[in-house]
Formats: C-alpha cells, structure tokens, sequence
C-alpha cells in the first residue's frame, strides 16, 4: 500500500473533495489551489512517479489522461484552455510520492512555468 498523503485518501483515513472515481482512479480538489480549478487525478495503484510507472501500467496511464480530458469537460474548461502536468522528483517540484496529474484551469496560464 501507499504511505503517502495520497494512499491515506485512497483508503478513506482523511477527507478529500471528490469530483471523480472508478476502479483505477481517483480525482480530488487539490488542497492549495494554483488556479481556479486545480484538480489531481492519480491511480489507486501506488505508482510513485511517471518514472516509475512500467509497460504493463500503459493501459492505466492511458486511462488516467482520458481521466484528465474528462475532468477537464465536466469543470468547463475546454473552452478557455487548460494544462495537464505532472511533476517528476524533488527537482521536478514533486511533493507527494504517488503519480498525480495536476488539471489546472480557469485562468490564463503562463509558460515555461518556474
Ligand atoms: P506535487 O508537488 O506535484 O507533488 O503536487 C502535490 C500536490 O498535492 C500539491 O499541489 C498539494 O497542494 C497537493 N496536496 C497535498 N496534500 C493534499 C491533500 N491532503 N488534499 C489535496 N491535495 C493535497
């Protein structure tokens, strides 16, 4: 099992706002927002990091990006543009040690990001 924060909300030990589960994914409000919709989409498998993620989990990436689109649609934001981005290792900016994608919307984004 995961012992991330993320693991924690996967078996239900602390709250997260829910806007979309199935049996391969879950998607939640991210906690610290950096716009005005931020979501995280991540697997129930413990994947640490894109990295790490092997031939036999392409099917679950595949999935989770069409998790990404389909979070993106119900929140609005194909119209004004969105960003999916995931964060690889500490120097990447990754925090928390189970494969998220952030979905941030609802405002114009900038690039490159810092
Ligand atoms: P990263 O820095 O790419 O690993 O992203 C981790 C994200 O998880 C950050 O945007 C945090 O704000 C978010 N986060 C951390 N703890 C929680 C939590 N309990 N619920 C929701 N989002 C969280």
């Amino acid at each position: 099992m995961s012992d991330t924060i993320f693991g924690k909300i996967l078996r239900g030990e602390i709250p997260a706002d829910l806007v979309y589960e199935d049996e391969h994914a879950i998607a939640f409000l991210d906690i610290q927002p950096q716009a005005p919709v931020h979501v995280l989409v991540i697997p129930r498998k413990p994947i640490v990091s894109l990295a790490d993620a092997q031939d036999e989990d392409r099917e679950l990436l595949g999935h989770l990006l069409r998790v990404c689109a389909q979070v993106a649609e119900a929140e609005g934001l194909p119209e004004g543009g969105y960003r999916v981005v995931t964060n690889i290792g500490e120097g990447g900016g990754q925090s928390v040690f189970h494969l998220h994608f952030h979905v941030l919307g609802g405002r114009a984004l900038q690039w490159p990001p810092g």
